[in-house]
């Protein structure tokens, strides 16, 4: 199996079944976006304490890569700081916009958010793939705007 079949798979499976796919009662925040270009909606709870990401969930509707991330990033971002996370959504936009991405090996490390480096080669997927992310980023902010793509 080639390493993209591997990606393709996560996605997929990802897609079918997100984790964390519930609202989250204690949540310290929300963030709600809307991508009009796929008709992809997503809420991002988020639980901070002290400076972390103690706890995440998301809710919504969307294509598989935009599910598929929004339960990827619920996976992958639990337990870390919210310093790290915008690290992290820096790197992850430059993986699927394909743009050189400085020290990708450097701490922290995208790990298995990488398996959506094929998105580069569809560039009207990333915005399905980086919404989730552009809405935990409001989340973190607590701003209570919608965020959309546009
Ligand atoms: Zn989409």
């Amino acid at each position: 199996m080639s390493l993209r079949d591997l990606y393709q798979d996560v996605i997929v499976d990802h897609s079918k079944h997100p984790r964390n796919f519930h609202k989250l009662s204690q949540a310290s925040s929300q963030g709600e976006g809307y991508n009009p270009l796929c008709g992809d909606k997503v809420v991002i709870y988020v639980k901070l304490d002290h400076g972390k990401v103690e706890d995440l969930s998301f809710e919504g509707s969307g294509c598989a890569i935009s599910t598929a991330s929004a339960s990827l990033l619920t996976e992958c971002l639990k337990s870390k700081k919210v310093s790290d996370v915008e690290v992290l959504f820096k790197k992850f936009h430059s993986l699927v916009t394909g743009e050189v991405a400085e020290e990708l090996e450097k701490e922290p490390v995208l790990g298995k958010l990488a398996v959506f480096e094929g998105v580069q080669e569809f560039p009207a997927r990333v915005k399905c793939a980086t919404l989730a992310w552009h809405t935990l980023k409001s989340a973190l902010k607590n701003n209570h705007e919608v965020v959309t793509t546009e």
